[in-house]
C-alpha cells in the first residue's frame, strides 16, 4: 500500500475504528485521491480529503412506536449529513435491521461523491433506522414512519436536508413520513423525493436507477465498440433498483437469467421477459413475496441460500447490497467471460472483487457512477418541486440519459490509464472529488 494512503487511512482507522464499512468506502476512494493530492497540493495542504471523512454532523435518536397487538417497540433512528459544500445534503433512508452507523457513514460518504458526479447542486447525507418493514402490517409501518419523522423533521427540509428512499424504504414509506411532515410543520414542501406522481413526486424517479446503471453499461460498451444486444445478464436483487435494470436490459435487446433475494436466487435459462418481469413487480412490490415462488411459477431453478455469480454471463450487475460479490464469485464472473460489471448497488464487490476486475481489465463501473441515476432524478424532482411544475416523462428520460453519459465522461477523463483501459474506479473518485473539494476551499475552514 502506498505509504501515504496507509498514514491517513492510521488516523481515519483511529478515529473510526469500529466501522469497517465506513473505512472500506474511505480506502478505496482515498487509493484514488491520496496520489492525485500529491501532484494537486493545494488539496493536501488543506486537508481536503480528511475533511471530507468526518461528517458534518450525525443525529441519533430514538424511535418509538406501538406494533398492532399494542406492544411498544424500540428502534433507533440516523441522518449523517456528511458534507454539503455543493448544496444541501440529499440521501436515501434505509430501513433494515443491518443498519448502523458504520453503513449510513459509508453510504453517506459514497453519496457526497455520488451527487458531485452528477453535476446537480446536491450535498451528501444518508439515514435510516434498523427497523424491518418485512413482515410487518402497513398500520405498523405507517407507525414506524410517523415516530421516525416526528423527530427528523426539525434537521430536514427544502433547503437543508432532502431525504429519499433506499432498501426497505420505497412509495408507501416515503408516502407516511412525507404525510407526517406535513402535518408537523403545517407545509407542503418538497421535503423527500420519491413522492407519488399526485403529490409532488418526479415521473421516472421509480425506474432512474435501473435504466441509469444500463445507460452507463451502454456507454461503456459503446466505447469498445459493443452493445447490450444479445449480451446475457446476471442480476441480483430483486427490488427498485433492479426490477427497471431488467425492464431497460430487456428494451435493449439483452437477455437476463436471473433474479435474487436475500434468501437465494432464480436462474432462467429462457430469459426474464416483460411478462414475468410484471409478475416479480407485482411479488414484490404488493404481495411483498419471495422470489422462490418466481421458481414455482415458471417452473425454473431456485437456488435457496446462494447468489446468483457462478451463472455464466457477459454483463454481471450486483443489485442488492454491500459486500454480496467477494474475490471468488469475481474470479467465477471473470472466468466464465463476463466482460463488465456495473452496480446498482452501493459498494457491493469487496476490495478484492475489485482487484479482481482491475486485474483482468474488465469494464467495472463502480456504484457511485453508474447507480447515480436515482439520485440525479431526485435531484430533478427537487427542480420541478420549486418551479411548482412537472416535466414530461420523456423530458426527464432524456435529461437523465445526458446526466449518466456526462458522468460516463468524467469518469473516462480521470480514469484513462491507456488507449485500451478507463480505470473507472479512480475517474469517479476524482471526479467526483474535485468539485466537493474546491468548493470547500472556497468556503474557507467551516
Ligand atoms: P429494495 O429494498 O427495493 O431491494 C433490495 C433488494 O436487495 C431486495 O431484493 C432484497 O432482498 C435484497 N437484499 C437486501 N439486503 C440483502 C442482503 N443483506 N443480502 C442479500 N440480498 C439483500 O432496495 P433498492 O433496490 O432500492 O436498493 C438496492 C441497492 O441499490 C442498495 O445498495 C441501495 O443502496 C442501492 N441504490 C438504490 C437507489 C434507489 O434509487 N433505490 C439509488 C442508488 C443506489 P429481500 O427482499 O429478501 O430483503
Amino acid at each position: 500500500m502506498d505509504t501515504n494512503v496507509s498514514e491517513f487511512m492510521k488516523i481515519v482507522e483511529s478515529r473510526n475504528g469500529n466501522e469497517p464499512e465506513f473505512l472500506q468506502a474511505v480506502f478505496e476512494v482515498a487509493e484514488s485521491i491520496i496520489p492525485y493530492s500529491e501532484k494537486h497540493t493545494k488539496y493536501k495542504l488543506n486537508k481536503v480529503l480528511e475533511r471530507m471523512a468526518e461528517p458534518e454532523r450525525v443525529i441519533i435518536f430514538r424511535v418509538p412506536w406501538l406494533n398492532d397487538k399494542g406492544v411498544v417497540q424500540i428502534n433507533r433512528g440516523f441522518r449523517v449529513q456528511m458534507n454539503s459544500a455543493i448544496g444541501p445534503y440529499k440521501g436515501g433512508l434505509r430501513f433494515h435491521p443491518s443498519v448502523n452507523l458504520s453503513v449510513l457513514k459509508f453510504l453517506a460518504f459514497e453519496q457526497s461523491l455520488k451527487n458531485s458526479l452528477t453535476g446537480l447542486p446536491m450535498g451528501g447525507g444518508k439515514g435510516g433506522s434498523d427497523f424491518d418493514p418485512k413482515g410487518k402490517s402497513d398500520n405498523e409501518v405507517m407507525k414506524f414512519c410517523q415516530s421516525f419523522m416526528t423527530e427528523l423533521y426539525r434537521h430536514v427540509g427544502p433547503d437543508l436536508d432532502i431525504p429519499a428512499g433506499d432498501i426497505g424504504v420505497g412509495a408507501r414509506e416515503i408516502g407516511f413520513m412525507f404525510g407526517q411532515y406535513k402535518r408537523i410543520t403545517g407545509e407542503f414542501t418538497g421535503v423527500l423525493t420519491g413522492k407519488g406522481n399526485e403529490w409532488g413526486g418526479s415521473l421516472i424517479r421509480p425506474e432512474a436507477t435501473g435504466y441509469g446503471v444500463v445507460y452507463f453499461v451502454e456507454a461503456m460498451l459503446k466505447l469498445k465498440g459493443d452493445s447490450l444486444v444479445g449480451k446475457k445478464v446476471v442480476i441480483s436483487g430483486s427490488g427498485n433498483v433492479a426490477q427497471y435494470t431488467v425492464e431497460k436490459c430487456i428494451e435493449k435487446g439483452a437477455k437476463v437469467l436471473t433474479m435474487s433475494d436475500s434468501e437465494g436466487y432464480i436462474f432462467d435459462p429462457e430469459g426474464i421477459d416483460s411478462g414475468k418481469l410484471e409478475y416479480i413487480m407485482e411479488l414484490k412490490n404488493t404481495l411483498r413475496g419471495r422470489i422462490k415462488e418466481y421458481a414455482v411459477k415458471y417452473g425454473c431453478e431456485y437456488h435457496a441460500g446462494k447468489k446468483p455469480w457462478g451463472v455464466k454471463c457477459d454483463v454481471a450487475f450486483p443489485n442488492a447490497t454491500q459486500n454480496e460479490l467477494d474475490q471468488n464469485d469475481a474470479r467465477i464472473l471473470v472466468a466464465n467471460g463476463c466482460i463488465c460489471v456495473a452496480e446498482g448497488a452501493n459498494m457491493p464487490s469487496t476490495p478484492e472483487a475489485i482487484h479482481v476486475f482491475e486485474e483482468a481489465r474488465i469494464l467495472y463501473a463502480p456504484g457511485k457512477a453508474a447507480n447515480a441515476g436515482g439520485v440525479a432524478v431526485s435531484g430533478l424532482e427537487m427542480s420541478q418541486n420549486s418551479l411548482r411544475y412537472s416535466w414530461s416523462r420523456d423530458k426527464i428520460d432524456s435529461k437523465l440519459k445526458l446526466i449518466i453519459e456526462q458522468i460516463h465522461q468524467a469518469c473516462a477523463l480521470y480514469g484513462r490509464e491507456d488507449n485500451e483501459y478507463v480505470n473507472y474506479v479512480k475517474g469517479a473518485n476524482i471526479a467526483g472529488f474535485v468539485k466537493i473539494a474546491d468548493a470547500m476551499l472556497a468556503q474557507g475552514l467551516v
